[in-house]
């Protein structure tokens, strides 16, 4: 998900974009943290604050694992593997993508998730919240599921923006 602050400057992965099919493919589990995995983490940290953002998930960068990093203003995390294990309320939201740059929709999801997963030394761990923190778990969690937000607008918006994102692909239309 897009912030709208801006992070150190560091070394960066270019974040891959609607149309490419990393972004629609479902995301391996980790199976061993290795010190790659480690190094993978601190790239995607330094990625997603330079975009900025405040959630990155492995498939933006081209990597199929299931690994999302956040910061959504209460501290860095990371969350391997995670799983969303509870969910209630309903909460719409203007919501961003960094793959899908310069576009918001209101989406409606649940209000509070609660995630289970693991971070860097291999223990469980579980994150939840309501309006932003919950929002992300949702987000982040779906691209490890190969989904974009795009797939949680109701139908008739959803053909309307998959129109232009083609459209503005083959230099039809400019972007905003
Ligand atoms: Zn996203």
């Amino acid at each position: 998900m897009p912030a709208r602050y801006r992070g150190v400057e560091m070394a960066i992965f270019p974040i891959r974009t609607f149309g490419d099919p990393v972004l629609r493919t479902p995301a391996e589990p980790v199976d061993d943290i290795t010190n790659a995995l480690e190094r993978l983490v601190d790239d995607m940290f330094e990625t997603m604050y330079d975009a900025p953002g405040v959630g990155l998930a492995a498939p933006q960068i081209g990597v199929s694992k299931r690994i999302f990093v956040a910061d959504i203003g209460e501290g860095p995390f990371v969350m391997i593997n995670p799983e969303i294990v509870a969910t209630s309320g309903e909460w719409a939201y203007e919501e961003g993508c960094l793959s899908v740059p310069g576009k918001w929709w209101e989406i409606e999801r649940a209000g509070f998730a609660r995630a289970r997963g693991l971070d860097l030394d291999g223990s469980e761990v579980v994150y939840e919240g309501e309006e932003l923190m919950g929002r992300l778990l949702q987000h982040e969690v779906d691209h490890l599921d190969g989904m974009l937000l795009i797939e949680r607008l109701p139908r008739r918006i959803k053909k309307q923006a998959l129109r232009e994102l083609r459209d503005e692909a083959l230099g039809l239309r400019t972007a905003d």
